[in-house]
């Protein structure tokens, strides 16, 4: 396929730009998918001036004519699907299933956010004196500021894009730079779905010369990140220093699958294979703690190893593949790093991960599965608490559902914890005493919906979490109340006599 070249987008017009940066395709680095702009502060700023401007008359329009321009996007995503599928899986490496998972759950948002145009986005209120009406309505906050990472390129920035503009506010999108041609792809279908010039903004480029000023303008009223912890805490470092910018940052996980006593032990062995390996460990949810009651670890090891150790690596494209790619050379020197501290740590390596760099895996940034276990908790690694966001996984062996607890909880991070079980008592102990942000029983650690909240807790999220709880970070909430009758009667009994 010939590469793209991505334009910025400002204002309802392309922008031609001289400096450019490459993006490859994971699996095959001589494939260049497209070219991007190397965007500045200059371009943030005209984005950001469009976007204020859009403003005021994208506001004027009802929350039902907004719907209408995001179900015509709707219809174009489900019209380019499979399109956006392949190149979900060229740009980023997920195998193709889940390329498509991505381009679906696209499609999923633009079709629940349509629909909330025609739900209320407001309410009446009884107030203690009968002649006074009281609502509560949602207005827009103004310009929001969309930043997003690229391991789901075509869902996520939809979670945040769609319900800001759904609310009246217009939007900078900036894509990650892994994967500027998804971002490209969306641009070109809101465009074709005819939201005015200005309503969307896309501009290119890296975070520091891009990300930074966009969160750091005087006339962006919120953020809504999606990302990594170090990115995510800056941003919410810098949006403290204005007084009136929100920000919301969702960020990474050392998340884990809690094998109980009685659980069904295939179920178990395959939550744990697709928790940990499904998109090569770089999900924000992945499993790469299995914390295990030691009465069935032996067995549940040896059959879980044995799996692990069949996995295909390979081009997503092709279909039997399981694991793609990890996005960039960065990215396997961070797994190797992690692998080496396992080591330095104590840890039994089970399956010693491997680059691969042989065949089929010549040009692509290829690994293996990366397995260890300790013979208990070990407490204060740096392999047990930092998030590894590649496919790196370890087996804790542990007494009991409280010392599962205490060890899940035992990190900085709280976004995704999985329980196999199939006692209810153990379930609901676990759903009421572990920190985490999205919970599964007999699941794995892994799978959104878009009309449930995406978030997480302690360094995972600030508590505003993506796709349906999205509409809370983009509206502030007002109070609004009238009077019908001719005199003026307080609350509280509050007098009147002047
Ligand atoms: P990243 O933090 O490196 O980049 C995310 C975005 O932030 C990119 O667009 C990047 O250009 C931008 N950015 C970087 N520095 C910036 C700065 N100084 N100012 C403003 N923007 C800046 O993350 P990534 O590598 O793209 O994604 C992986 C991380 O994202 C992992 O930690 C993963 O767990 C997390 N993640 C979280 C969720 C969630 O919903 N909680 C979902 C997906 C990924």
């Amino acid at each position: 396929m010939n590469p793209v070249t991505a334009r910025n987008y400002i204002n309802g017009e392309w922008r031609n730009a001289t400096d450019v940066f490459e993006s490859v395709n994971p699996a095959n680095r001589n494939e260049i998918i497209g070219t991007a702009p190397n965007s500045t502060a200059q371009d943030v700023d005209d984005a950001v001036a469009a976007a204020e401007h859009a403003f005021k008359t994208w506001r004027e329009l009802s929350w039902v004519k907004r719907a209408e321009i995001i179900d015509n996007f709707a219809q174009l995503i489900k019209r380019d699907v499979e399109e956006i599928a392949v190149l979900v899986t060229r740009e980023c490496g997920k195998p193709i299933n889940e390329g498509r998972a991505d381009a679906v759950e696209a499609l999923h948002m633009a079709q629940y956010i349509a629909g909330l145009g025609r739900l209320p986005h407001g309410y009446a209120v009884s107030s203690e004196i009968s002649a006074k009406d009281a609502y509560i309505l949602r207005k827009p906050k103004g310009v929001v500021a969309c930043i997003t990472p690229w391991n789901f390129p075509s869902a996520i920035p939809l979670w945040l894009v769609l319900p800001a503009v759904l609310a009246g506010n217009t939007v900078v999108f900036k894509p990650a730079e892994q994967t500027p041609i998804c971002g490209h792809k969306l641009m070109e279908l809101f465009h074709e779905a005819g939201f005015p010039a200005g309503v969307i903004n896309l501009v290119h480029g890296f975070g520091e010369p891009v990300g930074d000023p966009l969160v750091k303008h005087k006339a962006v009223d919120a953020v809504l990140f999606t990302g990594s912890r170090a990115v995510g805490k800056y941003i919410q470092q810098v949006a403290a220093n204005d007084l009136f910018k929100f920000a919301a940052t969702e960020m990474g996980g050392k998340n884990a699958t809690i094998v109980l006593e009685d659980a069904d032990l295939e179920l178990a062995i395959n939550a744990c294979v697709l928790g940990a390996f499904k998109t090569s460990g770089q999900r924000c949810v992945s499993t790469s703690r299995i914390i295990i009651d030691k009465k069935i670890e032996a067995e549940f090891t040896a059959r879980y190893v044995e799996k692990v150790k069949r996995i295909r690596v390979g081009d997503g494209l092709n279909p039997d593949v399981f694991m793609g790619p990890l996005i960039e050379a960065g990215a396997i020197d961070k797994w190797q790093h992690h692998n080496a501290k396992a080591k330095e740590e104590g840890a039994q390596v089970l399956v010693d991960g491997q680059v691969l760099t042989e065949g089929e895996h010549a040009n692509g940034n290829f690994v293996s599965p990366f397995v260890y276990r300790f013979d208990g908790y070990k407490k204060n690694t740096f392999c047990l608490r930092e998030e590894a966001f590649s496919p790196h996984v370890g087996i804790i062996p542990i007494d009991g559902l409280e010392e599962a607890v205490e060890v899940y909880n035992d990190t900085d991070y709280g976004l995704a914890m999985a329980v196999i079980t199939e006692d209810y008592r153990k379930w609901r102990y676990v759903r009421d005493h572990a920190d985490y942000g999205l919970g599964y029983v007999n699941l794995p650690s892994i799978g959104a919906e878009v009309h449930l909240p995406f978030g997480g807790v302690k360094a995972s999220g600030n508590g505003h979490p993506g796709a349906e709880g999205i509409l809370e970070s983009v509206t502030h909430r007002v109070a609004f109340t009238v009077n019908h009758a001719r005199e003026i009667v307080m609350a509280q009994g509050l007098t009147t006599n002047i």
